[in-house]
C-alpha cells in the first residue's frame, strides 16, 4: 500500500488544477493533481477562447487546455488517473479516497469543475448522443447542413450557436426570456447572423424522435402557444453543476452544491481550498480560475508552512 503523504493534492485537471500544479512544482511543494478524464476540464470542449489574455487571435479550447498540460508536465507535475469518490478529515492527514487507492496530504484543492446542467424534459435523456448533445465542439460536424437547436441564452450557447453557423444550415436559439444574458459582443454576433434565428419567450416541452432527434416541441412561456419544429440537432446549454457530489457531508456547500470560500480560496475545513468552476463565485471564465488557483496555491502553501 502506497503510503506517502503528499504536501498538497489537487483535484480536478481544467485550468485551475493545472495553474495549482504549476504553482506547486515551482514552489518545490511534493504535490500530485488527480482527474478522473483527460486533463483540460470544460475548455476541452469549448470550441474557440477568444477572452483569454495572450493569444490575440484566440486559441482553440483544446490546444489552451494542452498547451497548460504541457507546461504542468514542463515542471514535473505527476498527474494521475483516477475518480475521487470521497473524503475524510479525519487524523492527521487528509485522506482522499479514489476508485483505484486512497491517497494522503497535509492539504487539499478542489478544482473538480463543473458539468452542464440537463434541461430534463421528455426524450433528452434517451436520446442524447442521438441528436442531443451538451458538446457543439464534438458534435457540430455531424450537422452538416441539417437544422438544429441551441437551448440557453447565456454565453456558452450564444457562442455555441455561433459555432454551429459553421456546419448547419439552421439554428434556432431558444431562450426562456426575452434578453440574453450571454456579453454584448457575443450577442450582436448571434443577433446578426443571418442562419441564427432566435426564438424568444420559449421554453422546450419535450424532446421529440423514434431513434434520432426529429423535432422539439416548444412551448411560449405564456403558455398559450405550442409549436414542432422538425430538426435534427438539439444542444443544451443552460448552465452549470458542480462536481460536488463526492463532497457531500463533509464540506459545506451552498445550495446549489458550489463550495464557499473567504479570498484566500479557503474553505471551513483548514488546508483545504477551492478554485475555479467548482467555487462559489460570480464570474466563472478561465482567466478567474487561473486566478482563483494561483491563490489558492500560494494560501495553501503559506498554510504548509504554519503547520
Ligand atoms: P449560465 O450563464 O448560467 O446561463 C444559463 C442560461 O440557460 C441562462 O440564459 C438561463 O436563462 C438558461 N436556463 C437555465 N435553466 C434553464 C431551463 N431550465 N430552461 C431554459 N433555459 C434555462 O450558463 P453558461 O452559459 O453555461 O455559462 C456558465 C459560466 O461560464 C458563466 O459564468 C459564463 O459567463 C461562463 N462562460 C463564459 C464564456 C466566455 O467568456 N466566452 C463562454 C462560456 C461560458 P436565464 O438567463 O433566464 O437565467
Amino acid at each position: 500500500m502506497d503510503t506517502t503523504i503528499h504536501d498538497v493534492i489537487i483535484i480536478g485537471g481544467g485550468p485551475a488544477g493545472l495553474t495549482a500544479g504549476i504553482y506547486a512544482q515551482r514552489s518545490k511543494l511534493a504535490a500530485v493533481l488527480i482527474e478522473k478524464m483527460a486533463p483540460g476540464g470544460q475548455v476541452l470542449s469549448t470550441n474557440w477562447v477568444d477572452n483569454y489574455p495572450g493569444f490575440p487571435e484566440g486559441i482553440a479550447g483544446f490546444e489552451l487546455s494542452e498547451r497548460m498540460r504541457q507546461q504542468a508536465e514542463r515542471f514535473g507535475l505527476p498527474i494521475v488517473a483516477d475518480e475521487i469518490t470521497g473524503f475524510s478529515l479525519e487524523g492527521p492527514h487528509k485522506v482522499i479516497q479514489g476508485v483505484e487507492r486512497p491517497y494522503r496530504a497535509r492539504a487539499v484543492i478542489v478544482a473538480s469543475g463543473a458539468i452542464w446542467k440537463k434541461l430534463g424534459v421528455p426524450g433528452e435523456e434517451r436520446l442524447t448522443g442521438r441528436g442531443v448533445s451538451y458538446c457543439a465542439t464534438c458534435d457540430g460536424p455531424f450537422y452538416q447542413d441539417l437544422e438544429v437547436a441551441v437551448v440557453g441564452g447565456g454565453d456558452s450557447a450564444v457562442q455555441e450557436a455561433v459555432y454551429l453557423t459553421r456546419f448547419a444550415k439552421k439554428i434556432y436559439l431558444i431562450h426562456r426570456r426575452d434578453q440574453l444574458r450571454a456579453c454584448r459582443t457575443l450577442q450582436e454576433k448571434a443577433l446578426t447572423h443571418p442562419k441564427i434565428e432566435l426564438l424568444w419567450n420559449r421554453v422546450v416541452e419535450s424532446i421529440e424522435g423514434a431513434d434520432q432527434v426529429e423535432a422539439l416541441k416548444v412551448k411560449d412561456v405564456s403558455g398559450l402557444e405550442v409549436e414542432t419544429l422538425p430538426l435534427q440537432g438539439a444542444f443544451i446549454y443552460v448552465g452549470i453543476q458542480p462536481n460536488t457530489d463526492w463532497l457531500q457531508g463533509t464540506l459545506h456547500l451552498d445550495a446549489q452544491g458550489f463550495i464557499p470560500t473567504d479570498d484566500r480560496m479557503a474553505t471551513k475545513v483548514p488546508g483545504v481550498f477551492a478554485a475555479g468552476d467548482v467555487r462559489k463565485k460570480m464570474v466563472r471564465q478561465i482567466s478567474t480560475a487561473v486566478g482563483d488557483a494561483a491563490t489558492a496555491l500560494l494560501a495553501a502553501e503559506h498554510y504548509l508552512e504554519n503547520l
